[in-house]
Formats: C-alpha cells, structure tokens, sequence
C-alpha cells in the first residue's frame, strides 16, 4: 500500500509528499535516491513522521464550554472554551502506557453554559482550581511527543484544539496539516457500514466495553475511546487515517495530493472565491487515483450543489473515474477546494450523466421562462 501510494505521489507531484505520513516519504526518498532537503522537509508540517521510527497513538478527548449568554455574545475566534484535556497513550502495539490529565481555568467565558453544565462532571469551583490552557496545552503536547499520532473521536477535538490553541497564538506548536486517526470513522468501517456515525457510549455498548466511568469526563471518554481503538483490526489502520487540514495549505507548495486504497484526495491553497478556484487547472485536473496519469475528462465539471462540483473521466488504463470537489472554508474566510478522484462503475456515471442532463434542463427552462418574463414586460 505505502508503495503504491508513495509512486503514485512520484507520478503526481512529488514535492507535496512532505505531507505523508509514515514509509511513504522514506520510500520516495529511497526511490529518488535522496535525503530531506530544505525544500522537500520531512516532518515540519506532519507528526509522527519518522516514518520507520516506531510510534505512540495518543487518543485524547476534550470538554469545553460555550458563552453563557447565547451565540449572539460570543467571542467568534473562540466559540468553545476548552476547559478539560483527557489522553490515553499506547505504544506501537496499542498497549495502554500513560495517562494524561489537566483541569483548565477559563479566562473567555467564565460561567458554565448550561449545556456543558447538564453535560461535563465538573463545577466552576473545579475549573478555578484548572491550569490556564496555554500551559495545559504546552504540557500536553511535551507528554504526547513529537513521534505520536493523534486520535479522536470524530474530527472536532482536533479543530477545537487548534482553534484555541490559535486564539492564545500557539499554533507554531502544531503544525499543520496532520495525518491522525478519526476512532468514530475507524468503527463504523470496522464494526458497522463504514459511513454511520455513532456516539462513543454506542460502540462502547456494542463492543462490551467495561463502562464503570461516567461518559462525557475528558479522562473517560479518552479511555473509551483508546479502548474502541483498540480493537480496530490492524490492517484496517493504514488505509483509513484522517487528514486535519484545520491549517489548510496556504501556498502552491503545500498543497496536498495523496492516494488512499480507493481515491485520490488533493487539498489546494486559498482562492477568494469558489468560480476563481473553479478556473484553476489544478483543481479541474483529474489523475487517476490507481496510476496517477492524467485522465481525459468525459463529462466537464458542473456544479452538483452549491458547494459541490462533480465531474467523469476516463483512465486508459483504469477506466471511468468519478471526481468530486467540495468548497471548504478557512478560518480567515478564504475558500479552498478538497477533491476526491475515485474508480466508478459503468451505473455510477450513468447516474452522473443523468444529473448532468437533469440541471442541464432545468436552467434551459429557467432561462426559457426568464424570456418569455422579458418579452411579456416589453
Ligand atoms: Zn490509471
């Protein structure tokens, strides 16, 4: 797999593999019979990427807070206050080693929401007695190490992290984007239909967890959470790692293309608007995600939704190719695009075409009934 993915990235663009986690990097390098250099860095943007260094997973869970007075008064760079870390370490063969837990003062809101106080088993009196979380988080992240992967359930604590750690200007401690591993998604591809997604007590139940501790304590979930992944078969991990592109790629350099088992995924830079990044040639190239050569696009992008554009091409080789691009948003407002190519049946891009053909007709009626308003009017 890290082969194929790694001479995939070779054929597409070789630059953006500073991004990959794992052997990846080291098999380019070993295939290009070359060393990191300053311009090709091997970890600055990614964690644990030492590739055949052994590595810890760090499965942590957070509690925060939210502005007591409603939405309408909260501070927007910072909507959740974290006010509680939890984390779990295991080493490369998942065996639980170290605990991690830290209690945080709040400085931004200082009343609990009356959800979080329904939700989290702590009181104000606990909080004050908290650290503040520029300190928590520095220590957290000395304990976790450079040489570990994060995991989470589902993808929020990582964002929300960040987004706090960003507010108290440390980011320059996480760099970004990062491999890590998304439990919630690895359960429902492990134990259920791979797109469901369920809440922690759920698999917790289903697997027959031991659920002595009450959910929703940041040291309890963490421990669920550990003890669900856990039990994720092995060779599920290497194919279904997550991407945290909180700190979305800003320049040509750090864009990311990377090749899953099934699909090919590139994150571009910012475009100010969706139609300026639609006209990049980048983002309307379509490789294929088993070969990664250029494929020939049978049906032109067209716009499948208001922040969603799909397109069908064809493989020489591999035959047809579904691409689909969602618009994302950056913290600074900006858009940028993530694109998935993916192998499609022959049923599939019938029902692209049909969707093509469908919007097709819609607009031709919409402009006919536009025409027949003007010409009505004069
Ligand atoms: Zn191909």
């Amino acid at each position: 797999m890290h082969i194929r993915r790694a001479l995939y990235n070779l054929n597409r663009n070789p630059a953006a593999l500073c991004f990959n986690r794992n052997l990846c990097y080291y098999i380019f390098n070993i295939a290009c019979d070359r060393q990191a250099s300053p311009s090709h860095p091997a970890e600055p943007r990614s964690r644990g990427v030492d590739g055949l260094e052994l590595m810890n997973y760090v499965v942590f869970d957070l509690e925060w807070n939210q502005c007591p007075y409603g939405k309408a008064r909260e501070n927007r760079k910072i909507p959740f206050e974290i006010i509680e870390i939890g984390a779990v370490m295991l080493d490369q063969d998942r065996n639980c080693v170290e605990t991690f837990h830290r209690v945080i003062r709040p400085k931004v809101y200082r009343q609990l929401h009356y959800r979080t106080k329904e939700i989290v088993n702590l009181t104000m009196e606990d909080l004050r007695k908290g650290m503040p979380f520029p300190l928590a988080v520095r220590d957290f992240l000395e304990w976790a190490g450079r040489n570990s992967i994060f995991c989470t359930w589902g993808c929020v604590d990582l964002n929300e992290l960040q987004r706090n750690m960003n507010y108290y200007g440390q980011l320059r401690l996480l760099p970004g984007p990062f491999h890590y591993y998304d439990v919630q998604k690895l359960f429902s591809i492990a134990f259920e239909d791979g797109r469901t997604c369920r809440a922690l007590n759920y698999a917790a139940d289903l697997l027959r967890l031991d659920e002595e501790e009450e959910f929703h304590s940041a040291m309890a979930d963490a421990k669920y959470a550990a003890e669900v992944f856990r039990r994720i078969p092995k060779e599920l991990l290497p194919e279904n790692d997550s991407l945290n592109v909180y700190q979305n790629p800003k320049s040509k350099t750090e864009e990311i293309h990377t090749v899953y088992n099934q699909y090919s995924l590139y994150i571009s830079r910012e475009f100010a608007t969706k139609e300026e990044a639609m006209r990049d040639p980048e983002v309307r190239s379509v490789y294929c995600s088993k070969c990664g050569k250029k494929a020939r696009r049978k049906i032109q992008w067209f716009a499948a939704g208001s922040q969603k554009y799909v397109c069908l091409a064809l493989c020489p080789v591999h035959g047809l190719l579904q691409g689909v691009i969602r618009m994302r948003k950056s913290e600074s407002g900006a858009v940028y695009v993530k694109k998935i190519v993916a192998p499609c049946t022959e049923a599939q891009a019938e029902l692209i075409r049909r969707r093509r053909d469908a919007l097709r007709e819609k607009r031709r009626r919409r402009r006919r009934q536009n025409e027949e308003k003007l010409s009505a009017m004069s």
